[in-house]
């Protein structure tokens, strides 16, 4: 157990707290302490474990609730299916997540790291459990099996079997769960692709939850880093009292020959009249998933977890004195100040979430059964007949049908501009385009010269593009000579 002078030391020094001395990696072991905080956490984690597990069997109008469909590049989410061609409403979507982000933990800190981020979760209430159960938890007697040569063995092989259910599931979520139970029952020589994309994301979740474990919430998760900008002075957070807690000093000694430096079990013990609450024990260092001492302030490392609190709680029942001598709490309040609920970010967050909400309806709302894009093709940008007389412009119509069922579109030019497709009957193009599947389709519109006169070189048309239940409408620009044809 480090002193008081050692944490100070390391304080000073900056050393991280998973690094030892020489810049070996430090392996945490720390304790569990139930509490309050612990038992909700746990439900909580079981609560998201279970639907992360569920949601790829979830079907809503014939299609999975969730499905990340990179191969063809369609994305589902509980009914609504965006395609390629929905950038802005994607766009949108990842900057409301942003903004979202950022009011929470302007509101309420880590609580996403602490609760409900698939490491903690997984890390916390999954791959240490399993450890514990085969290893042995600290501060506790080994049984047989955690103190026999079989505990690791057990641990790495119950570590791979969970890592291959959760890359299973994570895959499920890109394919479909139709797909991946038909490939489970084949063998991986018939879908080498996925097997290898199996292997791989088993491989990751092996590595990070068996290997890399707090280092991701050190060293490489950007949310962390952000941390400092993100909170201020009136943010939740969990903090250490220090004006209760300091100056902090051991307890009397137990009687002689006492394992441990207090003795817990003595209720209401006298307390020194010079000291502080915190009876330097360090549960709540031991305790810590990231290694660090919350006593040392707010630290970019803390993930929120809550297991100081429960663990300094025990601590404060059995020595008789008030819990919350580390609690969640503000920078605020913890010097003595009031906390301001309402200020500025706290404002202009929600009010920015409310306009990109708002944007987004509004472009979802508005989207047409057809996506329309035109573009020139490649080349000349016109092409005149032998006497000037007609002007051809070559074009691409690119169409994906939002619709469920495979359809025949007819395109049409609007009005009398004097334009006309070449080579279709009955003056209309017609499309076939299979349920959100792009298809692309080269024309050439011939106009005679005269149409360009009096537009600068330029003909705006409108193509009416649908069939006898839709129909939509898109502007084009032809591009011809300026002026009139000369005799
Ligand atoms: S658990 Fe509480 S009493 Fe023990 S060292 Fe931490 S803050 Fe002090
Ligand atoms: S300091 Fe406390 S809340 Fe922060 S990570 Fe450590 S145990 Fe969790």
């Amino acid at each position: 157990m480090k002193t008081e002078a050692q944490h100070s030391a390391e304080r000073d020094t900056g050393t991280l707290s998973t690094l030892n001395d020489d810049g070996s990696r430090k392996w945490l072991k720390p304790r569990v302490s139930p509490g309050r905080y612990l038992i909700k956490r746990r439900l909580f984690a079981w609560f998201l474990i279970l639907i992360f597990t569920a949601l790829p069997y979830i079907t809503i109008n014939s299609k999975p609730a969730v499905l990340l469909d990179i191969l063809h590049r369609e994305f589902t989410f509980f009914g609504m299916t965006f395609l390629p061609t929905d950038t802005l409403l994607l766009a949108l979507f990842i900057v409301s997540v942003f903004i979202t982000v950022f009011l929470m933990t302007a509101l309420l800190g880590r609580v996403w790291c602490g609760w409900a981020c698939p490491q903690t979760v997984y890390m916390e209430f999954v791959y240490r459990p399993i450890e514990r159960f085969f290893t042995g938890v600290p501060g506790r007697k080994k049984n047989k099996l955690q103190a026999g040569p079989f505990g690791g063995v057990l641990k790495n092989v119950s570590y791979l079997l969970v890592s291959l259910f959760l890359a299973h599931t994570f895959l499920a979520y890109f394919v479909g769960i139709d797909s991946l139970i038909h490939w489970v029952g084949r063998s991986p020589l018939d879908h080498p692709t996925s097997f290898i994309v199996i292997l791989f994301v088993t491989g990751m979740i092996l590595f990070d939850f068996g290997i890399f474990r707090e280092q991701m919430c050190i060293v490489a998760c950007p949310y962390g880093r952000f941390q400092s900008v993100m909170l201020d002075r009136n943010s939740l957070i969990i903090s250490y009292d220090p004006n209760r807690g300091e100056p902090r000093g051991r307890m009397r000694r137990a009687k002689k020959g006492s394992p441990t430096p207090v003795d817990l079990t003595v209720s209401a013990p006298p307390k020194e009249p010079e000291l502080g609450d915190c009876i330097d024990c360090a549960m709540c260092v031991t305790t810590c998933p990231t290694g660090i001492d919350i006593r040392d302030g707010l630290q970019l490392e803390c993930i929120g977890c809550a297991q100081c609190i429960d663990a300094c709680d025990t601590i404060m029942d059995k020595v008789g004195r008030d819990r919350g001598l580390i609690r969640y709490s503000t920078q605020e309040a913890i010097d003595g100040k009031p906390t301001h609920l309402i200020r500025p970010r706290v404002i202009i967050y929600p009010l920015l979430l409310t306009l990109v909400l708002t944007l987004f309806v509004v472009v979802l709302v508005g989207k047409k059964p057809i996506d329309v894009t035109i573009l020139r093709e490649q080349g000349l940008p016109y092409v005149s007949n032998d006497d000037g007389s007609m002007i051809t412009n070559n074009i691409k119509i690119k169409l994906v049908n939002r619709t469920p069922a495979s359809t025949t579109f007819a395109v049409r030019i609007a009005g009398d501009p004097g334009a006309s497709f070449v080579g279709t009957e009955n003056g209309s193009l017609l499309i076939e385009a299979d349920p959100r599947e792009p298809v692309t389709q080269g024309v050439a519109i011939v106009t005679p010269r005269e149409a360009f006169a009096a537009g600068k070189g330029m003909l705006e048309i409108t193509f009416e593009i649908g069939n006898e239940n839709l129909s939509v409408e898109q502007t084009y620009r032809l591009i011809g000579p300026r002026g009139s044809v000369s005799k």
